[in-house]
């Protein structure tokens, strides 16, 4: 005979052999109730911790997905910002090359234009100077010969005078009859 701990009440308890765990077949039977609900209540916690942990894998995955997802998009949309930005400063350096070959246009066309001016200035001045150093010349008196044809043309007038003179000539003699 042994002195024992009951392992549910904790009260002592003589026994026969030293494998007795209980006082009685009561905390026996409560001992085994207790350890079965505890075993279903860890069940229960496990079940529960595991869900948690599934929900808590699939939450991750998810905001792993979505941060995917956003930093995709967001990458997209510095690629779209960059072309566009890339479009705009060629259009800006297309209009920019353009300027400057309309620049250079006009200063070449105002170039040939004041060297146009001054070919022309030349040109008059040159005139102006042969006008002035040219003496009266036999050519200079050119024009006074239309006055000579005039001469001629007024001679053919008298000319229509012995017409008249016929025709007055063949009047008088029907004012006779
Ligand atoms: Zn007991």
């Amino acid at each position: 005979m042994i002195i024992l701990e009951c392992q549910y009440c904790g009260t002592e308890f003589t026994a026969e052999r030293i494998s007795a765990k209980y006082c009685s077949d009561s905390c026996k039977t409560k001992a085994n109730t207790q350890r079965r609900e505890n075993e279903l209540i860890q069940r229960k916690n496990e079940a529960r911790q595991a869900e948690i942990e599934r929900e808590a894998e699939l939450k991750r995955e998810s905001d792993e997905y979505f941060a995917a997802e956003k930093a995709e998009n967001e990458r997209i949309i510095a690629e779209q910002r960059k072309q566009s930005e890339e479009k705009r400063r060629l259009r800006e350096r297309e209009r920019h090359e353009k300027d400057r070959e309309k620049k250079i246009n006009e200063a070449e066309q105002k170039f040939k234009l004041t060297a146009l001016g001054i070919v022309a200035a030349l040109g008059i001045g040159y005139k102006i100077i042969q006008a002035i150093t040219k003496p009266v010349t036999p050519t200079a008196k050119a024009p006074h010969m239309p006055n000579n044809q005039t001469d001629e043309i007024s001679s053919p007038n008298p000319n229509h005078e012995p017409i008249a003179n016929h025709s007055k000539q063949k009047k008088e003699p029907t004012k006779n009859k």
